[in-house]
C-alpha cells in the first residue's frame, strides 16, 4: 500500500431521512466511488448507527483494496448537531438522541472523524466547490420541506454556539400567519417551504383539487397562467424575499446559494425572487441569487471537506 498524496482519500455519509448518500473523495475533490443505501430509519436509531459504521467501515475496506488510503471520515447527519463534541443532538427524522457518532466512528475505524449538519456541509460544498465558489461570503437557503440555511465565510460554515446556526426558516416574516412546525405563528418556513406552498394552494383551491399539488406544479400552473397558483406563487416569493433580506442585512454576503427541492424551479424562481429581494434592498448591497450547483450530491461532498479540515488538508481548488 502507498500514502502518495494523490492515493489519499476520505470517507463521506450524508445520512438523510430516507437514504444514506456515501462516497470516497479525494483531497482534490474527486469523487472515486459513490454508494447509496437505505436509512431505514424506522428500525431505530441504534440499528442506523449500526449501518452508518458498517458502511463507514466497507468504504474504507473497498478503498484500501484499490490501493487507496482513507484518511478521514466525515459524517453529515439532519437535525441539530454538536459539531465540537462530534454528537447527533437529536433528529426528528432519524431519531438521533444524543449519539455520541463520532466517538463511535472513531473506535470502529481507527479514522480521524468529523461531524456536521447536513445543510451547514451542503453549504460548505456549494460555497467552496459549487454556485458559490469564487466570493468568501456565502449564504447557502436549502428549501425543501423545511427552510434552513448556512452562512459560509472563506469556507467554514459558522456553527453558533449551541449548534442551531442558520435556522433562517424560523424568521418571523407574516405574525398572523400559518402556525409553523416549530410552534409558533408566521415563520418563513410556515410560508415559503415547498411543503407550505402545496399546502397554501390545497387550502385555497379547495374541493377543486383531490390529489395534492406539489410546489413544482403550483410553479408550473402559474407559468401557465393560472391565477390561483400566481397568487400562491407570489406569496411565497415575497415570503422568501422578507426572510432573505433579513438574511442580507444580518450577513451581507456576496452570494446567496438556493438549494432544496424548490430551487430546482429555476427561473421560474430566481427571477421574481431576484426583483422582490431587489425592491427590499436599501442601503445594503445586494447579493447575487444564484441556484445551487452540486444538487444532492452537495451534502456528501460537505461531509469529505469537513474530513479534509479535520486532518489539515485542503488541496482542492477553490479560488476566491
Ligand atoms: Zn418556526
Amino acid at each position: 500500500m502507498s500514502d502518495r498524496p494523490s492515493d489519499r482519500v476520505v470517507v463521506a455519509l450524508d445520512v438523510g431521512g430516507t437514504g444514506m448518500k456515501c462516497a470516497l473523495v479525494r483531497p482534490d475533490g474527486v469523487v472515486v466511488r459513490t454508494e447509496r443505501h437505505p436509512t431505514d430509519a424506522a428500525r431505530g436509531p441504534a440499528a442506523v448507527v449500526g449501518t452508518i459504521l458498517d458502511v463507514a467501515g466497507g468504504l474504507a475496506d473497498k478503498a484500501r483494496a484499490d490501493g487507496l488510503t482513507p484518511i478521514a471520515v466525515g459524517i453529515a447527519v439532519p437535525g441539530v448537531v454538536d459539531e465540537a463534541r462530534g454528537v447527533a443532538v437529536w433528529s426528528a427524522n432519524v431519531g438521533f438522541r444524543d449519539v455520541p457518532l463520532r466517538d463511535l466512528t472513531v473506535k470502529r475505524l481507527g479514522l480521524p472523524t468529523a461531524l456536521g449538519h447536513d445543510v451547514r456541509v451542503g453549504g460548505l460544498a456549494e460555497a467552496r466547490l459549487g454556485a458559490g465558489r469564487g466570493t468568501g461570503h456565502v449564504l447557502f437557503v436549502a428549501i425543501g420541506t423545511g427552510i434552513a440555511a448556512a452562512h459560509v465565510v472563506d469556507g467554514t460554515a459558522a456553527v453558533g454556539a449551541h449548534g442551531a446556526a442558520g435556522e433562517i426558516g424560523h424568521i418571523l416574516v407574516r405574525p398572523d400567519g400559518p402556525r409553523c412546525g416549530c410552534g409558533r405563528p408566521g415563520c418563513l418556513e410556515a410560508m415559503a417551504s415547498a411543503a407550505a406552498i402545496g399546502r397554501r394552494y390545497a387550502e385555497l383551491a379547495g374541493e377543486t383539487v383531490d390529489a395534492p399539488v406539489t410546489a413544482a406544479e403550483v410553479a408550473e400552473r402559474a407559468a401557465a397562467g393560472e391565477q390561483l397558483a400566481g397568487q400562491v406563487w407570489q406569496e411565497a416569493i415575497e415570503a422568501l424575499a422578507d426572510g432573505l433580506a433579513s438574511g442580507q442585512a444580518l450577513f451581507d454576503v456576496a452570494t446567496i446559494v438556493l438549494g432544496g427541492g424548490l430551487a430546482q424551479a429555476g427561473d421560474r424562481l430566481l427571477t421574481p425572487l431576484r426583483a422582490a429581494l431587489h425592491e427590499r434592498m436599501t442601503f445594503h448591497r445586494e447579493p447575487q441569487l444564484v441556484a445551487a450547483a452540486l444538487g444532492d450530491e452537495a451534502g456528501c461532498l460537505g461531509a469529505a471537506l469537513l474530513a479534509l479540515d479535520a486532518v489539515g488538508v485542503r488541496d482542492h481548488q477553490e479560488k476566491r
